[in-house]
């Protein structure tokens, strides 16, 4: 039996035509982008080549373009490079409760060393307080983040009034796209975007290599000392191959992207209402229409999700609950709990991510696969039983 992959937003498989752009530079093109014979040069070109690619996808200039090796170096580039080069400015930073942990340990980590950071809730549908995030601004504000859509619920935040906000007080505004490029359109320009995170894996291309965009004017500082490569800003010879793939890969994700997105929205749509037909006691997780396309978050009323995850993967479904960062922990989700729900609910969640190799039998599987696991593990629940006989409910 094959594999039904449904856990995209964890990581994507890399796309065999992102591949063979790659193979040059992993076999015969082996040369140091910084060195002046040719194959150095053609590795040179090649980078240079992607950074224009990304530059292009998200309306930012070449200069503002630094590679990375992920989403999480991004994140923590962006957090400590501002945090530490405008430390004379201010020592205050704007999050969320729902952002990923490469961002809620970093500040904390910052926390530890002098700075203040204020997280700001989020409704019931995972959209940032605007007005709380207003009134946390202060003249030791040096920078808000917040992401641009969540990993665990899909919801998408309201970014351009956040650059909005951000820019009239003066205030630098980072944002972890990494759920977003590839799957949304984004201009930094239009969005008052001062730093933004990306990694190639989730969008089809290979995995520990990123990038993240930040505007000429901000302050930051670089983390990793050594060479002069990326203008100073990260130190390194350059992941040629990685990327010359993230730049085959975001290139190739914005040549289809009303063809993916619609199809993707199809997919998800399929599946939440067939759900919501088959299965009863359950709750859709996130907003319903500010989402990703691929992102679907359905809470299984008196079902633990990891027993869902388990049995699902006995019918070779891969999927999440929660963030795949954080199973493994018996605390339910952080994001799930920021939107004010009880341990039991968000227990139950199942994130089901929708990929461009997925099909519509495959949604069908899950679905049936899904009627029967809940139902067999809802029988042996003694939760269940209770609600069933009007003792409890959730
Ligand atoms: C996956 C992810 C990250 C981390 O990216 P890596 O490339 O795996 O380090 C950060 N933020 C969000 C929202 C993510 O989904």
């Amino acid at each position: 039996m094959s594999i039904r992959y449904f856990d995209h937003a964890a990581t994507t498989k890399l796309d065999s035509e992102v591949l063979e752009k790659m193979m040059p530079y992993l076999t015969e093109e082996y040369g140091n982008a910084s060195s002046i014979y040719k194959i150095g040069s053609s590795a040179r070109c090649a980078v240079e080549d992607a950074r224009e690619k990304i530059a292009t996808a998200i309306n930012a200039k070449v200069d503002e373009i630094y590679f990375t090796a992920g989403g999480s170096e991004s994140d923590n580039t962006a957090l400590r490079g501002v945090a530490y080069a405008n430390r004379e400015k201010g020592n205050h930073i704007i999050t969320s409760k729902i952002e990923h942990p490469a961002i809620l340990n970093t500040c904390r980590a910052l926390e530890k060393e002098g700075f203040e950071v204020t997280y700001i809730n989020v409704d019931s549908d995972g959209i940032v307080d605007l007005d709380e995030l207003r009134s946390a601004i202060k003249d030791t504000t040096i920078l808000i983040s917040i992401m641009f859509a969540n990993n665990e619920i899909g919801t998408i935040e309201p970014i351009c009034e956040i650059g909005k906000i951000a820019r009239e007080h003066n205030v630098y505004f980072h944002t972890d796209a990494v759920q977003a490029v590839g799957n949304l359109k984004i201009d930094v320009e239009e969005l008052n975007i001062d730093l933004l995170s990306m990694s190639s894996h989730k969008f089809y291309g290979p995995k520990g290599v990123g990038a993240l965009y930040v505007r000429r004017s901000v302050k930051f500082n670089s983390l990793i000392y050594g060479g002069h490569q990326e203008r100073n800003k990260r130190a390194g010879t350059e992941n040629v191959a990685g990327i010359v793939g993230m730049g085959a890969a975001i290139e190739k994700a914005y040549k289809n992207f009303d063809k993916t997105y619609t199809y993707l929205l199809k997919l998800r749509e399929h599946y939440i209402n067939e759900v919501e037909k088959k299965i009863p006691y359950i709750k859709i997780n996130g907003h319903r229409k500010m989402r990703l396309p691929g992102n679907a978050n359905i809470s299984f009323k008196y079902i633990e999700g990891e027993a869902l995850l388990l049995n699902l993967d006995l019918k070779d479904i891969c999927a999440s609950s929660g963030s795949a960062c954080t199973s493994g922990s018996l605390d339910p989700s952080h994001v799930l709990l920021a939107l004010g729900m009880s341990h039991e609910v968000a227990h139950g969640s199942l994130r089901i991510t929708f990929g461009v190799d997925n099909t519509m039998e495959d949604v069908d599987y899950l679905v049936d696969s899904l009627c029967e696991i809940v139902n067999r593990l809802r029988n042996m629940s003694p939760i269940y039983e209770e609600f069933l006989n009007g003792k409890y409910s959730m």
